[in-house]
């Protein structure tokens, strides 16, 4: 019988989206998979694996907090919280972001089915007589997060996993493209029918710089964030109980949003986790558990177990000491900031990144605050001045790297090539974005590009 020859899919990197695709692919009989991995087991910084970066101008520790090397990448450490666009997430949006949110709109109940939340409920409701829409996020399984160990990469037999395969370079041919990288200290290459480019923001954007696919100035923005309040006691306000909700074993949380100037934001409460069983258990996740943080646990355990008690009572997360922070997280869309690749004396590319916080939006956070103040005036909700911004608990998603004017130029720009990442993101809104990218892989892979 006549054998139809395999189409050879390579997948660069096996972070979120990499297994994510995997994962989705894994069943196609008529596909050859090959994931390249720069990291392996042990989970990995930059620092660790040489990858050059420099900061100038203002802090911004993205590039060495906000992202992990390794089976799984940043899914390894990350917090799992799933948000997805719809139709109320931007007041207007260009071709290409509405095309995503269509997207979204189309798949989020089919990707939430292959991660397994359960929730049905809608992404976010638009709250009467203000300008301020409630925004929900359901949290994977805490013990669930990582892609590659969820969907089991590891063990699909179908896969030929490349660890400590650092990808240089990718290069499109008259059928298909050629991915260059180095294995052991030596140099090596591999023809495929396509690939999918999944190595985290800006190491994609390494790839394509240094693949002469993009320039190597390319602006890029992140969320920033700042805690402008506390409050003791439940966190009412709007008529809306905003404390984390239990969902089965795992969390459902609700943020307010809007958008001011064309900035979406978002405010949440948040709970100190640096402390008895939360700290314990927040180590456990990220998997920097060591035997001497126990001690801290029997320090407080009479705490714990109280604050325990009543969140098993309430059936809700509730904060340690009774005090909420007030947190705004905010897009900080300033077209100064940059990522700049230059190249170093034996070829590589360093990147520079140049941030900053400007003026204006800490015009507009101030404005946003005032507004708040009067609209939140009842709430019992001390508000205090800063200008420390920070990004809470680490969470990073850097986006508006690389530009698009449509779908069709979104799968076509690279040629055999289709780069997911929160990078091809023209605005991120008031969500954490990682999830907002699935229902566009959802709509890829269907597409079959492979076959074009
Ligand atoms: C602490 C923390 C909490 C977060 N919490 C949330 C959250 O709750 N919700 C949310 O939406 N987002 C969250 N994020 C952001 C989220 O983790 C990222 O948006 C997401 O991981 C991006 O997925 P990715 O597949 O693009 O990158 P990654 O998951 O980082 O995967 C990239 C993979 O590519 C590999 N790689 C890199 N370079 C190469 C190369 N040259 N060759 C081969 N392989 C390579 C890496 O080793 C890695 O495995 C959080 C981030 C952090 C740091």
């Amino acid at each position: 019988m006549k054998q139809n020859k395999l189409k050879k899919i390579a997948i660069i990197g096996s972070g979120v989206y990499g297994s994510y695709i995997a994962r989705r692919l894994t069943d196609q009989s008529d596909l050859s998979l090959t994931i390249f991995e720069i990291g392996n087991k042990k989970i990995s910084t930059d620092t660790n694996l040489n990858i050059p970066s420099k900061i100038i101008n203002e802090e911004y520790s993205g590039t060495s907090k906000g992202r992990f090397f390794g089976l799984g990448g940043t899914s390894s450490k990350w917090g799992g919280k799933i948000l997805f666009f719809d139709k109320n997430s931007f007041n207007s949006a260009g071709t290409f972001l509405s095309q995503l949110v269509d997207l979204n709109v189309k798949y989020s109940k089919l990707v939430k089915s292959i991660i397994k939340i359960k929730s049905k409920q809608n992404n976010s409701i638009k709250l009467n007589n203000s300008s301020y829409r409630l925004e929900y996020g359901d949290w994977l399984f805490p013990f669930r997060k990582n892609f590659f160990k969820i969907f089991g990469i590891n063990n699909l037999k179908n896969i030929n996993l490349l660890e400590n395969s650092k990808v240089i370079k990718l290069v499109n041919k008259d059928s298909g493209a050629n991915v260059i990288y180095q294995q052991d200290g030596k140099l090596k290459n591999n023809d495929f029918d396509f690939i999918f480019l999944c190595s985290g923001a800006f190491e994609c954007a390494r790839i394509l710089v240094q693949s002469k696919l993009e320039n190597p100035k390319l602006n890029f923005s992140d969320h920033v964030g700042i805690q402008f309040g506390k409050s003791k006691g439940p966190m009412y306000f709007f008529g809306h109980d905003f404390s984390y909700k239990f969902s089965k074993f795992s969390l459902r949380t609700s943020r307010l949003s809007s958008e001011f100037k064309r900035r979406s934001f978002y405010i949440h409460p948040i709970i100190d986790m640096n402390r008895g069983f939360l700290m314990i258990l927040k180590k456990i996740l990220k998997e920097d558990f060591k035997i001497s943080d126990i001690l801290s646990f029997f320090k407080f355990i009479f705490i714990d177990i109280y604050w325990l008690f009543k969140c098993f009572i309430y059936r809700k997360l509730l904060p340690r000491n009774n005090t909420w922070r007030l947190n705004m997280t905010i897009e900080n869309n300033d077209s100064r900031n940059f990522v700049n690749f230059k190249k170093s004396k034996d070829d590589s590319l360093i990147m520079e990144i140049d941030y900053q916080v400007g003026d204006n939006l800490k015009k507009d956070i101030n404005e946003i605050i005032n507004n708040l103040k009067l609209d939140l005036n009842d709430c019992n909700i001390n508000f205090f001045n800063t200008s420390k911004f920070s990004n809470y608990e680490d969470v990073y998603h850097p986006f508006g790297l690389f530009e698009f004017d449509n779908l069709r130029h979104f799968k076509n720009k690279y040629g055999k090539i289709i780069c997911f990442s929160t990078a091809i993101l023209p605005r991120s809104g008031s969500i954490n974005p990682t999830g907002a990218i699935l229902p566009v892989i959802e709509y890829i892979l269907n597409e079959k590009p492979w076959n074009d």
